[in-house]
């Protein structure tokens, strides 16, 4: 893609680089006895609509945050290898809280990468920081926020998921695997 100038990239965290809602489902099944498949997992907020408000954060603390998950984290395949071959550094920006959360993603990316910067922010918020610091090109995986990001000129390239279907905007660009994201920027 010659036309985008890749100054300044930026990616997202769970769900974009590693696969954070495959541990949403094993530990709703786990708690819940149930046996829901990838394929189900069809909203973000999956866990708050089955089971409460309060069953979602204690969730997601204990999914982002104990040692005992953070040795499930995967990357998606090929990301490694992606990231490690882009021209310019990337700048992660996580809306992880502060404290163990926070220290699991950071602990976990520098364990595999060099030179990230790694910028945590409200996802809100997230189109601001990109437009702060200039950042032309990021990926990510919630729908909300690719489209809030794309409104603002910024070209998102969104991975596919089950729970982010249905999203459509110029400036978004869905992709499978990063094999097929380093097709799409060569
Ligand atoms: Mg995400």
């Amino acid at each position: 893609m010659d036309n985008l100038i890749f100054s300044k990239i930026g990616s997202d965290f769970d769900g974009t680089l590693v696969s954070t809602y495959h541990l949403f489902l094993y530990y709703i099944n786990n708690k819940l006895k149930t046996n829901y498949q990838p394929k189900d997992y069809d909203s973000y907020n999956f866990a708050e609509k089955l089971n409460g408000k309060d069953f979602e954060e204690e969730m997601i603390k204990i999914v982002t945050g104990t040692e005992e998950y953070l040795g499930k984290y995967k990357l998606y395949s090929g990301a490694k290898e992606f990231i490690n071959s882009l021209k310019y550094p990337l700048t992660i920006i996580t809306a992880r809280k502060n404290g163990n959360p926070l220290l699991n993603c950071q602990g976990f990316l520098n364990s595999h990468f060099q030179g990230l910067r790694i910028i945590r922010e409200n996802h809100f918020d997230k189109k601001n920081i990109l437009k702060k610091l200039e950042i032309k090109v990021f990926f990510e995986d919630r729908k909300e926020i690719a489209l809030d990001i794309a409104k603002q000129g910024i070209t998102v390239f969104l991975k596919n998921q089950p729970y982010n279907q249905n999203v459509f905007h110029k400036n978004i660009i869905r992709f499978n695997s990063f094999n097929q994201l380093k097709t799409f920027l060569e």
